[in-house]
């Protein structure tokens, strides 16, 4: 439960509906191994309908789709998670669209993020975007990582060691993508986040390359944003001086 907070009065805030991006945690914290959960799924999706994140101990990845709360299993099986499983990072909003893009194709992961980049120039680079592509994948690269034990090891082990990657070919679905702005890397990541699920909802995880046809795009432009810190022992005893951008942009 939030500190000094009554379970009643914190339903109140998060079941708005509003236009906020919600974070669980920063991409920080998580880098450093805190892996705890923080808040369950109900919360989650109290908060949002569309979205990514991971579970307890790095359980996976999480694709968060018509507000569903999937995971994408180190196995390569997708789940539908219970209420009751926590989480230690995750960002989500309720998806409304403000901006489209149909016929959009990406001969890789840098064409498409490159399109996207050039598509919220229009918009502005300083807002926040979660932006929902569904269209087809001849070929798709996935990771998802193993579920970690106690005493967590920084995330760039965890990706070094105990990822794994799947190559898919001639799927269709949607990958969801989330944008942050340079002046909030640390606290998320700088730029472009991108999960995939199929429309057969077998196959997805955080995405490592792609080709797309088809594609078309929906943009949620967002000004508002909300976190939900860990009320840890590891977080309250956590060192932040440690510059973390490479690392995130390691792993990610
Ligand atoms: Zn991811």
């Amino acid at each position: 439960m939030l500190l000094g907070v009554s379970a009643a009065h914190a339903e109140n805030i998060f079941l708005l509906k509003d236009d906020s991006m919600h974070q669980v945690s920063m991409m920080q914290t998580f880098m450093h191994g805190a892996y705890d959960g923080v808040i369950t799924v109900s919360h989650l999706k109290a908060n949002g309908d569309t979205g990514l994140g991971t579970f307890e101990g790095v359980n996976g990845e999480m694709i968060v789709l018509d507000g569903v709360v999937y995971q994408a299993a180190a196995d390569g099986s997708i789940n539908i998670m219970k209420d009751n499983e926590t989480i230690p990072f995750a960002t989500v909003t309720n998806f409304d669209e403000d901006a489209n893009i149909s016929n959009i194709s990406a001969k890789d992961f840098n064409d498409l993020t490159a399109k996207l980049d050039k598509e919220i120039k229009k918009y502005g680079v300083n807002n926040m975007y979660v932006v929902k592509i569904h269209g087809d994948f001849p070929d798709i690269t996935v990771r998802s990582v193993e579920k970690q034990e106690k005493p967590y090891k920084e995330f760039t082990e965890v990706a070094a060691v105990d990822q794994k990657v799947f190559n898919y070919t001639n799927q269709t679905g949607t990958v969801i993508a989330i944008y942050f702005p340079e002046y909030m890397n640390e606290l998320n990541m700088h730029g472009w986040h991108l999960h995939f699920l199929n429309d057969a909802k077998d196959k997805g995880g955080h995405v490592l390359n792609l080709t797309m046809k088809n594609g078309s795009a929906q943009i949620d432009e967002i000004h508002e944003f909300k976190m939900i810190l860990p009320t840890t022992d590891t977080f309250k005893n956590m060192n932040f001086t440690e510059n973390m951008t490479s690392k995130i942009h390691s792993v990610e």
